[in-house]
């Protein structure tokens, strides 16, 4: 699975932290262990949703305060959401948009 943030975090494209971890079977970087929790909280919520079973890439816009708008693609199918957390990770809102 590839995000559109390819310099650094697949959440938030941050270059200063290393932390990898094991998303549907992939090694997938990120910055920290809250943004991996995030991300793999997300893909559960996006796969629930569309009843996908991969996610072959995310486009993810916004940030920590505002929230993300994101749209997650598998194949020809696309999934557009909306998603905002708390800093601890926990998740504030998850919308389809
Ligand atoms: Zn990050």
């Amino acid at each position: 699975m590839k995000t559109n943030n390819s310099e650094g975090c697949a959440l938030c494209n941050a270059t200063w932290g290393e932390y990898w971890r094991e998303i549907d079977g992939e090694n997938m970087l990120f910055c920290c262990n809250i943004c991996a929790d995030i991300f793999q909280e997300m893909v559960r919520k996006v796969k629930e949703n569309t009843g996908w079973e991969k996610i072959d890439y995310v486009n993810l816009q916004g940030n920590y305060s505002k929230g993300r708008n994101c749209t997650a693609t598998n194949g020809d199918r696309k999934y557009s959401y909306y998603f905002r957390t708390y800093s601890d990770g926990k998740f504030i809102t998850f919308q389809e948009r």
